[in-house]
This record gives structure tokens, sequence and C-alpha cells, in this order.
């Protein structure tokens, strides 16, 4: 699989990326197997956040590389900071909220290495917008961690395009992504100018929740919709959600989020899958129910 830089200035990431965020459902063992199975299918990149699992998910995953020497240089890892849960696992904090001080994300970079059991973080992402981020704060901590080799490249995830560009316009270097829910079910930040700016910005975006989190598999409309498509192009459903976003000239990364091997398997072979454009418009049409203006 093709590896492309997100950025002129960004790291190259292969064209899928898979998603930690459910693996703390599955064991330890399973987890080297999805690992494995992503590197096989040609999926050097993954993407985690330090509350995946209730704070567990890195840590299972560096288990894996604690385990090989090797392992680490096969891959690209993404990770994200500045979202605090409650959790028993910081009894300090008292309600959920964001957090995008200096201090905090110092912190949460020394823990998600330690987490993640590696000396470099390849992509650091702001999980979520803060009201209160103070950019110049931000600069700093991203200045200072991109200078000792801790986060070589940085991004942020759900913010809207004044939010970025107000970032941006404080930091040194580029903001390389923005990780945005995105999938023909979500797929407003197309046609909203979110997408078209990234564009102008030369910045890709990585979609989460690409399939919409599974749960239009079980729409019968839908499902059947699919299901004739698929055949025609001798692929899969899911195939066929990943090639509409593929489709798309900003290039997008879409995110796989499955807990099951075969399904990545499945989802890396959509690179093959040529979308006609106006089945392109037909899959958007069973979402929108009507056509185009
Ligand atoms: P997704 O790929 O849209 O959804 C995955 C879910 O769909 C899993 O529960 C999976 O179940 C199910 N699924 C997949 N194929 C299926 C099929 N053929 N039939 C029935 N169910 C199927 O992605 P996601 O997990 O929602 O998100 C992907 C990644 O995006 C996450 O891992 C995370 O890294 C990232 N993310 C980021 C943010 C953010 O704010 N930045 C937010 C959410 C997620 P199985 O496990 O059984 O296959």
């Amino acid at each position: 699989m093709q590896k492309i830089k997100i950025h002129p200035e960004g790291p190259a990431l292969s064209r899928l990326v898979v998603g930690v965020w459910r693996w703390h459902t599955v064991s330890t063992q399973h987890v080297e197997v999805l690992i494995k199975t992503s590197l096989e299918s040609g999926i050097t990149s993954f993407d985690h956040a330090d509350i995946y699992g209730n704070y567990s998910c890195e840590e299972v995953f560096g288990n894996a590389l604690r385990g090989s020497s090797s392992l680490r240089n096969e891959m690209e890892i993404v990770t994200k900071c500045g979202i605090k849960l409650l959790s028993d696992k910081r009894p300090n904090h008292t309600i959920k909220h964001y957090d995008t001080s200096k201090d905090h994300i110092m912190w949460s970079v020394e823990n998600s290495l330690k987490m993640l059991a590696t000396d470099r973080i390849d992509l650091l992402l702001l999980h979520r917008p803060d009201p209160l981020l103070t950019p110049a704060e931000v600069a700093e901590a991203f200045t200072i961690l991109k200078r000792q080799g801790k986060v070589l490249h940085f991004g942020v995830s759900n913010f809207t395009t004044t939010q970025l560009e107000m970032l941006q316009s404080y930091l040194p270097f580029p903001i390389v992504t923005n990780q945005i829910e995105l999938s023909l079910f979500k797929n407003l930040s197309l046609f909203d100018g979110t997408v078209d700016t990234l564009m102008k910005q030369r910045i890709r975006a990585m979609a989460w929740s690409p399939l919409g989190g599974g749960k239009h598999f079980e729409d019968e409309r839908i499902k059947s919709a699919l299901q004739n498509l698929a055949e025609l192009y001798q692929s899969t459903p899911t195939q066929l959600l990943l090639a509409w976003l593929l489709k798309h000239p900003s290039i997008i990364f879409p995110i796989l989020g499955t807990t099951k091997s075969e399904r990545i398997e499945d989802g890396a072979k959509s690179l093959n899958v040529a979308l006609d454009r106006q089945h392109w418009f037909e899959m958007l049409k069973w979402v929108e129910e009507r056509d185009v203006a």
C-alpha cells in the first residue's frame, strides 16, 4: 500500500490508517494479531489517543512493541491529547473537560511515550478544540517537543476551519492534518468548506468513523443498496464505503475502527476499487434521499 505525505512538510502515512479506539475490548494476544494483520495488509499507520479504552489502549499497544525490537520502525504512530476523562485512572478529574495547557500537553506526551514504549510520536493531535486554548502556550509546548524529537509533527482533530487557522497563526511549523468525522453518512464537511479549506492549505484530512461507526450495516435499505453495488464491483460494502472516501480529490486518509483481522484485510482492498463518478453520487443519494440540486 502506498504511503503518502499528509502535508508537504508532514509525515508519510499509509493511505489507510488503523484506529485502536475499540481495541480495549479484545485480548492482548488479539491486539498483536491486529497489528500483524495491519502491517501485512500494508497499513503501517496507527491512530491512538491517550484516553482510548479508559486510558488503556496505548499501553496494550505498547506491550506489543515491548516484545519486539524492530516493530516500532515498521509503523507510524499518531496519538492525541487534550481531553480529560472522569476515570478511576485519573482520580483528580472532577468533571470531563479539555486541557490544552502547556503543562498538560508536555505531561501527556511523556505519558504516551511511556505507554506506547516508544521514543517518538510521529504525529500528535489536539483531540478537540478547547475553548480555553491559549495558542501561545500550545506553540511553546509543540516547539519544545519538536526540538526534543519526542513529537515529529503536529495536527488537530475536530477543529473548525477558523479554530485551525487561529492556532496555525501562532505556530512556527504547519498543522499537517485535521482528523474529522467523515463518511458517506456524515458528509457535511465535504460541502461546508471544511475540506475545501484544508485543500487550499495543502492539509489532508484523516476521516474517523469512515464506516459511520458500523451502525448503518443494520439498516436494511442501506445494506441491500451496498450489497448490490458491491456485487457490481466484485467488492464488499466496507470496500465501497472506503472507496467513496478515497475517491475524493482532497486525498482523505480513512481510519478503520474494526477489531477483526478479516475486516482489516477486507478494508485494505478498497484501494483497488475505482468507484465511478455516477456511483459516487448514487451512494450520496442513498443517504441524502434526493438528487443533488
Ligand atoms: P468505523 O470503521 O466507522 O467503525 C468501526 C465499527 O464498525 C466497529 O464497531 C466494527 O465492528 C463495525 N463494523 C465494521 N465493519 C462492519 C461490518 N461489515 N458489519 C458490521 N459492523 C462492522 O470506525 P470507528 O471505530 O468509529 O472509528 C475509527 C477510528 O477513528 C477509531 O479507532 C479512532 O482511532 C478514530 N476516532 C477518532 C475520533 C476523534 O475524535 N478524533 C473519534 C472517534 C474515532 P467490529 O470491530 O466487529 O469489526
